[in-house]
């Protein structure tokens, strides 16, 4: 048995994790940063960076083989897969690395091991006993499947996806949420035939509807076809693939079921309720900072309900070591958390969608610009199509806004500072967007809801 006292103890190196350490260590605190796996979490090594590698191995398969478009002769020869491995894992192993070294340059003490909370301020794991002032737990999350669908063999989930090393000719996508169609976009761009099943009306179902629309006229433009509105019943496989039935009685044949339903909140088994967490299906309940029920136990990034994503992880985890520290940090409520889906074309958005804008200021105080990209200089020369959908509230400011076409998650930094700056398009209407950029596209739609439209009506 070993004792090791802390100011702070985490529970989970990912986005959350880490990057409360990394700022806790900053204000001066003695931090214990326990994980079970590998510092960075899901994001760094099964998340957010190996799907990117990915999607952009798939743009450039895409530019090969659209490159006649261009002037340019190229052929597209095949995918080979474990290149396309060695390139991913080598920038994970890069941040990694990097990652690691970081921690250990702000005397972060790291923890390797599953660790298990006994009281409000001890965290057991294995023949250690960690105790800290505070402690933040930030256990992340996990992929779901439903009720009775079992994950194995050619029924697999995102991590079984990443370790795949061959295109195969047909998947099946259960889930046309941001994981679902960023693998449907990759597999298409590499040849595969793929077909997404969605419960909803809409594929990217969180997003402004107008958005969604054209997200699936591009995905039918792209070849990738879908299923909206209707429900997965069962599925069967063998040494030749999968047949799954749907609760309509159509049945589809592929060779893979991917499960991209969501992800859960990794919490069972971990000492929370038995501490007296207040809990709700697994997730741990705060309030607007961060604080669970219990006095000095705080939780961030994936098991707090709503948005999973990374950024809201990092600033969560910022926000609870200031919040400790005495700093008294802006809250930054999900609505305004900037959500970017990385297929091709891209989806960007923050704030509210028009829909929502309009119940929580009345239909006549909202008003709305769609700028279409084919106005759009830079986007015609990289020949993609899309809009610019900006809201406001009259004489008021921006609330929303929502954005479709290649790369146009470049352009959410300025769009969030507007939502998050209550900026009136009138104060944005001066400032310059260099040409030609993508960026235009959203100061046109700006300068058009400020009522002095150049390139638009
Ligand atoms: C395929 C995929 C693609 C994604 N793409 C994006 C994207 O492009 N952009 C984006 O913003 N988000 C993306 N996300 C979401 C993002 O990865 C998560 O929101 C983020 O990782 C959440 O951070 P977290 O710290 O809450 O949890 P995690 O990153 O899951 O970290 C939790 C850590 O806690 C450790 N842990 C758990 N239990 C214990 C224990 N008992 N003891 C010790 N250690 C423990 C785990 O090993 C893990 O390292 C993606 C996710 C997936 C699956």
């Amino acid at each position: 048995m070993s004792e090791h006292t802390f100011d702070l103890v985490i529970l989970g190196a990912g986005s959350g994790g880490y990057a409360a350490a990394l700022r806790a260590s900053q204000l001066g605190m003695t931090v214990g940063l326990i994980e079970k796996h590998k510092v960075g979490g899901t994001c760094l090594h099964v998340g957010c960076i190996p799907t990117k590698a990915l999607l952009h191995a798939a743009e450039v398969a895409d530019a090969a083989r659209d490159s006649a478009k261009f002037g340019v002769r190229a052929t597209l020869e095949g995918i080979d897969v474990p290149a396309v491995t060695a390139y991913r894992e080598g920038i994970i192993a890069s941040k990694y690395k990097g990652l690691q070294g970081l921690i250990k340059a702000r005397g972060i003490t790291t923890i390797e091991g599953e660790g298990r909370l006994t009281s409000p301020t001890t965290v057991q794991v294995g023949e250690q006993t960690i105790t800290g002032k505070n402690v933040i737990l930030a256990t992340g999350s996990y992929s779901r499947s439903l009720p009775g669908l079992e994950i194995g063999g050619r029924v697999i989930t995102s991590e079984q996806a990443l370790q795949l090393d061959y295109v195969p000719k047909k998947v099946a996508v259960l889930g046309g949420g941001v994981i679902g169609v960023e693998f449907s976009s990759v597999w298409r761009s590499w040849g595969a035939e793929v077909v997404i099943i969605e419960a909803l009306p809409h594929l990217v179902p969180n997003e402004d509807e107008a958005i969604s629309k054209q997200f699936e006229r591009a995905y039918r433009k792209r070849g990738i076809d879908f299923k909206l509105g209707v429900r997965f019943q069962g599925v069967t496989q063998d040494d030749n693939g999968v047949v799954v039935t749907l609760e309509s009685g159509e049945t589809i044949e592929a060779d893979l079921l991917l499960v991209a339903v969501g992800r859960g909140p990794m919490t069972a088994n971990l000492g929370f309720e038995e501490v007296g967490v207040a809990m709700d299906r697994g997730f741990v309940l705060t309030d607007e900072r961060l604080r669970t029920n219990v006095p000095g136990v705080y939780a961030v990034g994936d098991i707090v309900p709503g948005l999973q994503l990374a950024h809201r992880g990092f600033q969560h985890g910022i926000f609870v070591a200031e919040e400790i520290a005495g700093l008294q940090p802006v809250v930054i409520s999900d609505v305004n958390v900037p959500k970017v889906t990385y297929s091709e074309p891209e989806v960007a958005s923050v704030g509210l969608t028009e829909a929502k804008a309009k119940e929580q200021y009345g239909e006549a105080q909202i008003a709305s610009y769609d700028y279409n990209l084919a106005g759009n200089g830079k986007s015609h020369i990289l020949e993609t199509a899309g809009i610019i959908k900006v809201i406001r509230v009259v004489d008021g400011p921006v609330v929303g806004v929502h954005m479709i076409g290649a790369r146009v998650g470049e352009l959410i930094g300025e769009a969030q500072l507007a939502v998050n700056w209550d900026a009136h398009p009138e104060d944005i209407a001066p400032l310059l967007h260099a040409h030609p950029t993508q960026n235009e596209a959203l100061g046109e739609a700006f300068l058009a809801l400020a009522g002095k439209p150049l390139h638009g009506i």
